[in-house]
């Protein structure tokens, strides 16, 4: 039965009212339970775009804020990347300081409302959360991203989210490269020193995957764009439809237009593909592709968009990570009758956040696990009319530490499916890489950096984000963002 968010609140206040001031010995603590998430319904959210996850009410957000045990030695923050004090803000949050709570996070982080939506928590900061730990089961952790992202929420909503303080100009222009949530974080840091920031970003919105890959029925596009408008407002500025490596190269940018320092933070937008027969007929997309496409392109709209999205039946989607499930669940959204993701582990080896699998669950995704895709069959015309799968079964641990799967001999068959979106993962674009010289990348093409200043080899030249991790996480690339930031201040205030 689905909690409507006026019950998951009667509920809170009533416990509210027992628990009195937040002055609860650990044993009260320890019995309160864990508030859910209120949701949309899910057989009404696959027929809109809009966010799924819906909040905490107040009384929901302060009762989450009291399971927390303000352990001593705050284990959390060991568990998140940029090390937000997270007993601090949830205290705040627990006394109804949701503004001081804001403030607290954003000492350490600048997109809480983003991070509070996207970051895998659970193996982050929640992974190391005590009450999860006594409870022996993680997912009874304290819900710090969505303690997080209520306070970020309520910030904003109530105008209380100020706008960082610019130094006074230091006639310094920094070139930042690509506008994701890596390039964003090193901006902002970059232009709080007083130093001009300039932002070239590829496509016609900025935002990154935060834009283009993640969903809005995951991440509302406002947030987005009210992050980057914030920036705007510092003095950022962002030019659009910008290839560096095209319209101007790197040595350009650093040796004719002025710039004093470049950061990197491309991403990894590049495509990973099977390589099995078929995938260049009509009907198969790249996760990139057809999540580009209606997110930036906004595709669902059928009447609107320029560039809509020909009408699926049945849909296969290739991966088990988040981005397959992003693709499978807007599929189902852009009104495919059956989804399929095709995986060839079991779910145990899901690399998808649970929350995400269980959504896509309860949205009628099917799952057909311990397969492994041979080839896209076409029929007279070209387009996709099946694919051709083999059952798999789990072998020992691979150098992933998942158990590798392995072929069944004899167990082909051909399922029916009018698309494909192959979603196996991305490598970063080569562009850069081959248009700059002396900018050296590891044999997977990321750019490589000093671990401790984010500099690569060319001086002056800094990176982080995917461009430099592999496909990571929103936190990570700003983690990264911030500490290259850190070294390019230094770095302009050395010359
Ligand atoms: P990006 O966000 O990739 O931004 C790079 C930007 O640089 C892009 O806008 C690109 O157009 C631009 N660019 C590239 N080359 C050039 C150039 N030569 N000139 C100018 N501009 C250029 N992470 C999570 O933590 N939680 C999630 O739930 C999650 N879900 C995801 C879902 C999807 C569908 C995808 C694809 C990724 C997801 N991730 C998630 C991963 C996360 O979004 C990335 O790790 C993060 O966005 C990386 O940030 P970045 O700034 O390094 O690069
Ligand atoms: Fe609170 Fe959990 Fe952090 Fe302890 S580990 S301070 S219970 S959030």
């Amino acid at each position: 039965m689905h909690a409507t968010i006026e019950q998951l609140d009667i509920q809170a206040k009533e416990l509210l009212a027992k628990l009195g001031d937040n002055n609860l010995s650990m044993k009260e603590r320890l019995t309160i339970p864990l508030q859910d998430m209120p949701t949309q319904d899910p057989m009404q959210r696959i027929t809109n775009m809009e966010e799924v996850a819906l909040g905490y009410t107040e009384n929901q957000v302060k009762v989450e804020a009291m399971r927390c045990l303000q352990c001593k030695n705050k284990p959390c923050i060991q568990g998140c990347p940029v090390g937000i004090d997270i007993p601090a803000f949830i205290l705040q949050a627990a006394k109804g300081d949701f503004a001081g709570a804001n403030a607290t996070i954003k000492e350490s982080s600048l997109l809480p409302s983003i991070c509070g939506r996207v970051c895998p928590q659970e193996n982050q900061c929640q992974e190391y959360c005590t009450y999860g730990k006594i409870k022996k089961d993680i997912s009874q952790s304290v819900a710090i991203g969505r303690i997080e992202r209520y306070v970020a929420d309520y910030a904003r909503e109530h105008n209380q989210d100020v706008t960082p303080f610019v130094k006074k100009s230091t006639r310094k222009k920094v070139a930042i490269v690509g506008s994701g949530p890596a390039s964003v974080s090193a901006a902002a840091d970059v232009r709080r020193e007083g130093h001009t920031v300039v932002m070239y970003e590829a496509l016609h919105k900025a935002g990154g995957v935060l834009v283009y890959g993640i969903p809005e029925f995951r991440l509302p596009k406002k947030l987005v764009q009210r992050e980057l408008d914030g920036l705007a407002s510092m003095g950022v500025e962002i030019n659009k439809n910008f290839l560096v490596g095209k319209t101007r190269t790197l040595e350009d940018l650093k040796d004719k237009d002025g710039f004093d320092a470049i950061f990197i933070g491309a991403g990894a937008g590049l495509p990973k593909f099977l390589n099995i027969p078929g995938e260049n007929l009509i009907g198969v997309f790249s996760a990139n592709e057809y999540l580009t496409r209606s997110n930036l392109m906004k595709a669902y709209d059928q009447k609107h968009s320029l560039t809509p999205l020909f009408p699926s039946e049945k849909v296969a989607v290739f991966g088990g990570g988040n981005v397959a499930m992003d693709s499978a669940r807007t599929a189902k959204r852009l009104g495919a009758k059956e989804v399929t993701i095709i995986y060839r582990r079991s779910e145990d080896e899901l690399p998808a956040r649970k929350e995400e699998v269980e959504h896509a669950k309860e949205e009628g995704i099917n799952f057909l696990l311990l397969h492994q895709p041979h080839e896209i069959i076409a029929n007279e015309k070209g387009s996709v009319k099946g694919v051709k799968v083999v059952t798999c079964k789990l072998g020992e641990p691979d150098a992933s530490g998942r158990r590798r799967p392995i072929e069944i001999e004899g167990t082909e068959q051909v399922i029916d499916f009018d698309t494909v979106v192959v979603s196996i993962g991305n490598a970063s674009n080569p562009l850069l890489k081959q248009t700059t010289k002396g900018l050296d990348v590891n044999k997977r093409g990321n750019i490589i950096i000093n671990e401790e200043t984010c500099e690569t080899s060319i001086k002056g030249v800094y990176a982080g984000g995917d461009i430099v991790l592999g496909a990571a996480t929103v936190i990570l690339a700003m983690g990264q963002g911030r500490k290259a930031a850190k070294s390019i201040n230094a770095y302009l205030n050395n010359n």
